[in-house]
């Protein structure tokens, strides 16, 4: 099916409150306008190379979200357009962020990574560590990144109820930290769910769902 179809069909098939970002990795740059063309703007990348190589040659309206990890001495490489880093997976990250906002008169929005899956492989805070950072008020100092919710990513597994159990987890964090006074008005999103799990996330609280295969089809890597 057609990239407008996919998206058609995914949208059709999710709450108005939820945002779709498309996840664009490996997939060429004709391939991204055909989404913009069928009005999608979100876009998802993981690697900065790439992303760096894409953005100029694509409208300039787009709201590019980092998912992937990022190192710190590439940071710099996207600050000046990455409209939400959702991949944050350590403070020296975030300082950075920071830091490179600031050099660019800007705000980045940014999303916390919580590890809910069982793969060593996948990176984030553990909750505990999550939940301390919060408490501890360890974000305070940072006054160009705006903390706008919590990321996660579910075991690759067929087990629905493990999938299940991941998300439940990290709503039941997320709704914690929204009712505990240590995080403010912008905390409001949760990412998670993909192209084999996004149906669960939803049903567990997902504001914004990562999708990529579902819509351009497999990667080649
Ligand atoms: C690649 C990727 C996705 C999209 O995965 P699909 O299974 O292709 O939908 C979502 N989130 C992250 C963090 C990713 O790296």
């Amino acid at each position: 099916m057609s990239i407008s179809q996919n998206l058609r069909n995914i949208k059709s098939s999710l709450p108005e409150t939820v945002t779709l970002v498309a996840v664009s990795k490996f997939h060429p740059v004709e391939a991204l306008q055909e989404a913009y063309d069928a009005g999608q703007r979100v876009f998802g990348e993981s690697r900065v190379q790439e992303l760096i190589a894409k953005q100029p040659n694509l409208p300039h309206d787009i709201e590019w979200h980092f998912i992937g990890t990022l190192q710190k001495n590439k940071v710099k490489y996207i600050a000046s357009f990455i409209h939400t880093i959702q991949s944050i997976d350590s403070m020296e990250l975030l300082k950075e962020v920071d830091k490179q906002a600031a050099k660019n008169n800007r705000t980045i929005r940014v999303l916390i990574e919580v590890h809910i899956a069982m793969e060593s492989s996948k990176h984030g805070f553990s909750i505990e560590e999550c939940r301390m950072l919060f408490q501890e008020k360890q974000f305070a100092p940072y006054s160009n990144i705006c903390i706008a919710g919590l990321m996660g990513m579910g075991t690759f597994t067929n087990d629905a109820h493990q999938t299940e159990k991941e998300f439940q987890s990290l709503q039941k964090l997320s709704d914690e930290l929204k009712h505990s006074g240590f995080v403010n008005e912008s905390f409001t999103e949760l990412s998670m769910g993909m192209s084999d799990d996004y149906l669960i996330a939803i049903q567990h609280g997902s504001t914004m769902i990562r999708i990529g295969t579902s819509i351009f089809g497999g990667r080649v890597y």
